[in-house]
């Protein structure tokens, strides 16, 4: 082992030393076809030329600069760029460095909300089981991941988690989408009003499930549902699309395709396309204005937020998006690769589900698909060791390895760049 501490404590991973499109070679010079963008990061792919340019133009210009005392031409661009793809009244950036950051910001922006509209006794999260939100304290708290939760249970502040929309391990047999869509919508009603609705802050969700579940989409109208619900107990709907946002599900606004916005929505990994660490949190009118026209801040900051590098570096990301019009690409682009893995691996009877949307999809592993789809029992963990094998072989997928719950078994992620071609 080496002095730095790495994500396994037992073996040091292979040193990155370059990357070119949807490759990726190591010092050793073993190369990777980068079929998940590392968790879903990567959706310009590696090496991309106006991205790199625009970060060293920055660099040249002004590294850093604290926002307690100045703003940035690419921040203030960047966020400009964002509210122009967002539906109507989405028009507030907060510029951080991760997802997990955006969680964070994102509950204590709704927290603040009703403090300063004069609703202190609302503080309940209400999210959903099987769910990743990230890895700070809050966040960890809001998410549902059981391994990631546990050692620190006795840290989290208290939130309460719902079964989530996921058709293939939750409907009852012969119940159809719609009524599985009202049942796991109804679900959290009967949690607000379980908690008195007037204590309850905001319902957290990942549009589409990420790393959890493994590419999981609401069955049709469950966000319109959701979103009924939301308003009738006027709670705040905040969006996790930490994963599943900016063009991944070939909208840039993953929501869109569920026909209804969030009041707050959380945006990381493809912001910047892994060239800086980047997230973002965008609010509404009603929510900026709250805090303007009340105590007249936000009270939260961190010492990189706005970070003018990483701003030039994602505004690069989304510019080469929209000018390579490569939301379609992926919608396009997302079809055949859902294609090709039908084909190749819909007849195992240990693939149970092929799901996803745009270039987002996952893989379920079951004991075997004519006998229940049973999930593998936690201890044979093979979605890392199908990780681990199809890395020696020179494919990077990104893994789950289930829990004892039982229903939330092994999966794996791919989710490629959106520039990769129908051969790659
Ligand atoms: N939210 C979702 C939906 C995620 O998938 C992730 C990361 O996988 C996070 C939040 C946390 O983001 P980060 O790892 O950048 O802190």
């Amino acid at each position: 082992m080496t002095y730095l501490f790495h994500r396994s404590l037992n073996n040091t991973p292979p040193a990155i030393v370059g990357g070119l499109g949807i490759n990726l070679w190591d010092s050793a010079g073993n190369t990777y076809i980068d079929a998940s963008g590392g968790a879903a990061v990567s959706c310009l792919g590696h090496g991309h030329p106006a991205v790199i340019a625009a970060i060293k133009k920055q660099v040249d210009e002004i590294a850093y600069a604290h926002t307690g005392f100045f703003t940035s031409e690419p921040a203030e661009k960047l966020a400009a760029n964002l509210v122009q793809s967002a539906p109507n009244g989405l028009n507030h950036v907060l510029l951080v460095s991760g997802g997990s950051e955006a969680v964070e910001a994102a509950i204590k922006m709704a927290r603040q909300y009703y403090i300063e509209k004069g609703y202190p006794q609302r503080y309940n999260i209400i999210a959903r089981k099987q769910s990743y939100h990230g890895n700070t304290l809050g966040a960890l708290a809001t998410g549902g991941n059981i391994p990631r939760r546990e050692n620190f249970l006795p840290l989290l502040i208290q939130t309460h988690h719902i079964d989530p929309c996921f058709y293939f391990r939750y409907s009852y047999d012969q119940e159809d989408e719609a009524c599985y869509a009202e049942r796991a919508a109804r679900s959290l009603e009967n949690k607000i009003l379980e908690l008195g609705p007037e204590t309850v802050m905001a319902f957290v969700a990942e549009t589409v499930v990420g790393a959890t579940s493994g590419a999981v989409p609401a069955v049709l109208d469950y966000f319109k549902k959701i979103r009924e619900i939301c308003d009738r107990y006027g709670i705040l709907l905040i969006l996790d699309e930490v994963m599943c946002g900016m063009g991944r599900t070939g909208y840039q606004w993953a929501f869109e395709a569920e026909g209804i916005q969030p009041d707050i929505c959380t945006i990381a990994k493809g912001l910047g396309g892994g060239y800086q660490p980047i997230g973002a949190v965008i609010a509404t009118d009603e929510i900026y204005d709250a805090m303007k026209l009340g105590s007249g801040s936000f009270q939260h900051g961190h010492t990189y937020m706005a970070h003018p590098t990483a701003a030039a570096a994602a505004l690069a990301v989304q510019e080469t998006i929209q000018r390579e019009n490569l939301l379609s690409a992926v919608k396009e682009r997302g079809d055949y690769f859902a294609q090709m893995l039908r084909n190749s691996l819909e007849d195992l009877d240990c693939v149970g589900d092929i799901r996803g949307r745009g270039l987002l999809w996952g893989v379920e592993l079951v004991q075997n698909k004519k006998d229940g789809n049973r999930p593998f029992s936690p201890s044979v963990n093979l979605a890392t060791k199908l990780k681990k094998t199809a890395f020696k072989n020179g494919l990077i997928i990104y893994p789950n390895s289930g829990t004892i719950n039982g229903r939330d078994g092994d999966h794996i992620l791919l989710a490629p760049p959106f520039i990769i071609s129908h051969n790659e």
